[in-house]
């Protein structure tokens, strides 16, 4: 992580905030996924998605199911701007695979982390390989 650069921003609307954590939980002991819009670079909607890996360690979306999910938030006058995933077992740090993985350098990337009774989220932005941590502000 590159701790020279100034800590980026990100808006979370409260009830997205919720709705991460409550899939997360409902979905766990494995790893659940899904997308965030919103107006301007906030995120405050939530759209689940299927963990189509059901694996306990990984996550994959499926590209249909992401198709459909990007073409009902342009209909919700919404952009796409996040994505999260669940860590059932680790802290919300990127893996390796995770960033090799991430292919979206402008979305937010949410993990939410729920090896402690109270789950942790952090949120980063992933570019060229190289992950930075983002500052999370809750509306
Ligand atoms: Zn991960």
């Amino acid at each position: 992580m590159d701790q020279n650069k100034k800590k980026q921003v990100c808006f979370l609307w409260k009830e997205a905030y919720d709705e991460m954590i409550r899939h997360c939980l409902q979905a766990s002991p494995l790893e659940a996924c899904g997308l965030l819009s919103g107006k301007g670079s906030s995120c405050e909607k939530v759209w689940r998605m299927i963990n189509v890996e059901k694996s306990e360690l990984s996550f994959a979306m499926d590209l249909g199911e992401m198709d459909r999910t990007f073409a009902a938030m342009k209909l919700a006058d919404h952009k796409f701007t996040g994505i999260y995933h669940s860590h059932p077992t680790a802290l919300p740090i990127p893996s390796d695979e995770d960033i090799r993985h991430s292919i979206y350098p402008h979305a937010f990337y949410f993990i939410i982390s729920l090896k402690e009774p109270k789950p942790q989220v952090a949120c980063y932005l992933i570019d060229q390989l190289e992950a930075a941590e983002v500052e999370i502000v809750i509306l």
